[in-house]
């Protein structure tokens, strides 16, 4: 795999993602406990068959985004984020960024 594949903040492995042609819904739980570790569960599932994870869990982290992202929940990697010192871009604060909704729902058409 090429190493541009994991640079960070680059969204070209996209399109490659496992997670292209699922309900988009899926990967933006309302909470990560209670019921909804059900559809949490789901959506890591298919993050666990992909083969760009890494290069998703890379991006999220380094993007702040919302949902599920690399196998991940936004507070793992929030704390993933304390423990290493990594910060995420400014618009972390958005609840579901334009390329977290491409991400998901499959139109992805590059950035
Ligand atoms: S969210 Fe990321 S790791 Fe999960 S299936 Fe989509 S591209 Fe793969």
């Amino acid at each position: 795999m090429p190493s541009s594949l994991f640079a960070g903040d680059s969204p070209g492995w996209m399109p490659r993602g496992a997670c292209q042609g699922e309900d988009p819904e899926l990967f933006f739980p309302i909470t990560a406990v209670g019921p909804a570790l059900a559809q949490v569960f789901a959506a890591k599932a298919v993050c666990f068959r992909c083969a760009v994870r890494a290069a998703c869990l890379s991006y999220a982290l380094a993007t702040g985004q919302a949902g599920i992202w690399g196998g991940t929940t936004q507070e793992e990697r929030h704390a993933m984020r304390r423990s290493s010192g990594i910060r995420a871009r400014e618009h972390s604060a958005m609840p579901r960024s334009a390329s977290a909704a491409a991400h998901h729902d499959g139109n992805f058409a590059g950035q």
